[in-house]
């Protein structure tokens, strides 16, 4: 992938939820699971397909999409709420 155009994934859901990929089951896919505020594919965290099978750390190709951007947002204020208890 460029570069340029790498945006981390942060979980947001939204690329299983628009489409099952091919190891998926149903729809929206019955192994996307939410775990530590974030969503996660199940085959992952069983150890039943590798990162790389998925394309897992790849990065996304739907930056803009309206989930990842509202996660951003609430992680942006975290960390300032952070910030400003240790200041
Ligand atoms: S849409 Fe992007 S940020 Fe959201 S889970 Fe998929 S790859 Fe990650
Ligand atoms: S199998 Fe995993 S990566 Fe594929 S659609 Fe389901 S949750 Fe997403």
């Amino acid at each position: 992938m460029d570069e340029l155009l790498y945006r981390p994934c942060v979980g947001c859901g939204y690329c299983c939820k628009k489409a099952t990929c091919v190891l998926g089951l149903g729809s929206p896919c019955a192994y996307l699971a939410q775990h530590d505020g974030r969503y996660w594919c199940s085959l992952i965290l069983i150890g039943a397909v590798t990162d790389e099978e998925l394309a897992i750390g790849a990065g996304c190709c739907s930056s803009l999409n309206s989930d990842r951007q509202r996660m951003l947002r609430e992680q942006a204020k975290s960390v300032e709420k952070s910030i400003s208890k240790n200041t």
